[in-house]
């Protein structure tokens, strides 16, 4: 009798899935949590390093919520999509308050928590109590679509519906943290976006999209839109003692609760609001800085204050180059600090 779906994916797992992720080794399910979270839009490899340091400095939940905001986005300093690092903080605080420090062992109580979708919820109880549970990943969801032959991009409501339904069909009873791993594996190691390698793959006998031929045709690509293009100045004031001004932006919106230099929609604008301050150093090149929504176009205006001494501001702080590096900084802030670190070694 021809193995099942399931039963193909498992051998397979055996013989060639990971099984040393630093996040599998004792895996609960607050570090699957942490892991997933970081994984979303990140890869393996760049996360590894971000996992491990905020393992050591966060080893269980109610060290995470009993952290200050600030320091958390510190360490999520240059993966991006800050969102995530601030529902972590936020959930860990419910997880302790509400759920008297244990993460919720049903999909339904998990997905109520900040950031955590069906897919995630799914992750958590399969990957770190082996409950039967379905996930359904960008990688995970290349595989099943693939495999069921779907044309149409993922996006769309019904095609994703299908997709979970598809996806739960093909969920074993038994050894799901092993399946859902394997499953994560085959979309990233085997079922690569444009080069999937179907002569080894375990499913490739029934696959849809390897018998059509152009496996990497599928599922269909979202239709295309022009992102917006918006752009802003940055004011870099620096003093005397080449301390830099950042302030903190609100919790809400783009960078929501990281540090940023002064933002002005024009240079224009950036000078009429600093006139008298100090003088304009240089301008240095604008740069673009892409959003899933629009392209931010920065153009970077470096100041020095005519004074050595501190001017009086209300809304952020002075900061050396090294404190200002230890706080939350969105990741155009933190290759500014650098040029501007560098130029300061070079003098
Ligand atoms: S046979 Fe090819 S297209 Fe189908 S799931 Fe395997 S790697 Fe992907």
């Amino acid at each position: 009798m021809a193995k099942s779906f399931s039963q193909r994916v498992l051998n397979w797992f055996d013989d060639y899935g990971r099984k040393n992720l630093p996040w599998q080794l004792n895996a609960t399910p607050y570090s699957v949590w942490v892991s997933e979270i970081m994984l979303q839009q990140t890869q393996v490899a760049t996360v590894i390093p971000y996992f491990e340091r905020f393992m050591e400095r966060y080893p269980s939940v109610e060290k995470l919520a009993q952290a200050e905001l600030d320091e958390v986005l510190a360490l999520w300093t240059g993966l991006g999509y800050y969102a995530r690092a601030r529902n972590l903080h936020k959930t860990a605080q419910v997880v302790s308050a509400h759920f008297g420090g244990e993460f919720p062992k049903t999909v339904s109580e998990l997905e109520t928590l900040p950031g955590i979708g069906r897919s995630t919820a799914g992750a958590i109880l399969s990957l770190s109590l082996d409950k039967k549970a379905t996930i359904l990943d960008g990688n995970v969801k290349r595989v099943i679509a693939r495999h069921a032959g779907v044309q149409q991009w993922t996006g769309i409501k019904k095609v994703h519906d299908d997709l979970w339904q598809i996806a739960e069909q093909h969920t074993p009873n038994e050894r799901c943290q092993a399946y859902n791993q394997a499953m994560m594996d085959l979309g990233a190691l085997l079922c690569t976006r444009t080069k999937p390698q179907c002569l080894i793959c375990p499913i490739a006998s029934d696959c849809h999209a390897r018998l059509s031929g152009r496996p990497e045709q599928f599922p269909g690509k979202k239709p295309k839109s022009n992102k917006p293009i918006k752009s802003c100045a940055f004011a870099i004031k620096r003093n005397q003692n080449n301390e830099v001004f950042l302030v903190r932006r609100p919790n809400s919106g783009i960078w929501g609760g990281l540090w940023c230099f002064e933002q002005f929609e024009s240079k224009n604008e950036l000078e009429a609001n600093l006139a008298g301050l100090g003088d304009i150093d240089t301008i240095w090149a604008s740069f673009r800085h892409t959003f899933s929504h629009y392209h931010l176009d920065i153009t970077p205006v470096l100041i020095t204050l005519k004074h050595s001494d501190r001017v009086a501001e209300t809304q952020g702080e002075w900061l050396s180059l090294a404190d200002a590096k230890t706080r939350g900084l969105a990741a155009p802030v933190l290759k500014l600090l650098n040029r501007l670190e560098a130029e300061i070694e070079s003098l």
